[in-house]
């Protein structure tokens, strides 16, 4: 089924062009990398879809709805999540106190929390940290956890709202390259099993080409090539413009070894 159209996106900021004619879709279950140098667009891209951004001209397409230029909100209820920073955790609060909270929020019953909010989605919210490996860090504070597990917890609580299209911009920014490729693995294992659509962009290749179903690569705004990776790989543009030959042998390489 097919989640996402976005048609013919145009941006610009002043002079500069951060989006022309970007178009793309993504299926339900599908992961979709997009991919290219600092200040391609994809950020911006990114905000098109999530609403941050009011594009100058094109379509972004949800499940057959039209929700070009609709507030952030809206697209959040219409099923769109994001992985939120860091700084929108509360960071002297509990990892499960954190997930109950977004729970609520999503729930719309935030008059509750003055009343019992311990009470409230404990068992959603533990079951959530369950699937991300975390439930022992349930009790501790935020502020006491790793940089990796930070990250988690905001994945957690981009998937408390039950996305069916999660965006990621750049999830895996400051962690390890370790953390970055467990990281995408559990989003890739999650987002196959509940048919979410996954967009991300992220500039680990070796994470990249393991994880992604589809690739899009964006120079100046425009995408230049989409495909699989093996023949975005082989796109010779591609290799011109962005990714040396090397670096791109070195990630399917390490796609071959995550595949089994
Ligand atoms: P990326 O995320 O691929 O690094 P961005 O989408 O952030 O790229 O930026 C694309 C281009 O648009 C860049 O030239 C950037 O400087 C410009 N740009 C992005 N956001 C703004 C803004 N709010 N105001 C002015 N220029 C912007
Ligand atoms: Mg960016």
């Amino acid at each position: 089924m097919t989640l996402l159209v976005v048609e013919s996106l145009n941006k610009n900021f002043g002079g500069v062009v951060a989006a022309r004619n970007v178009s793309f879709s993504l299926m339900a279950g599908e992961i979709l990398a997009m991919i290219g140098p600092n200040g391609a667009g994809k950020s911006t891209s990114f905000n098109m879809v999530g609403g941050q951004l009011r594009p100058d001209s094109g379509r972004v397409v949800l499940e057959g709805q039209d929700i070009t230029g609709l507030p952030p909100c809206a697209i959040c209820r219409l099923g769109v999540g994001r992985s939120f920073q860091v700084a929108q955790t509360f960071l002297s609060m509990s990892v499960l106190e954190n997930l109950q909270m977004a729970l609520i929020a999503y729930a719309q019953r935030t008059r509750d929390m003055l009343a019992r909010a311990d009470a409230l989605f404990r068992d959603e919210a533990l079951e959530l940290l369950d699937q991300l490996g975390m439930a022992d860090a349930a009790a501790r504070p935020m502020n006491t956890l790793a940089y990796g597990d930070v990250k988690r917890v905001e994945l957690a609580i981009a998937l408390a709202g039950k996305p069916r299209l999660l965006l990621m911009d750049e999830p895996t920014a400051g962690m390890a390259p370790g953390e970055r490729a467990a990281l995408m693995r559990l989003v890739a294992g999650i987002a196959r099993r509940a048919a979410i659509g996954v967009l991300f962009t992220e500039h680990d290749m070796d994470a990249v080409f393991a994880h992604a179903d589809r690739i899009l690569v964006l120079v100046r705004g425009e995408i230049i090539a989409a495909g699989m990776p093996e023949d975005v790989r082989a796109n010779p543009e591609v290799q011109r413009v962005y990714l040396g030959t090397s670096g791109l042998r070195a990630a399917l390489r390490a796609r071959a070894a995550a595949h089994g």
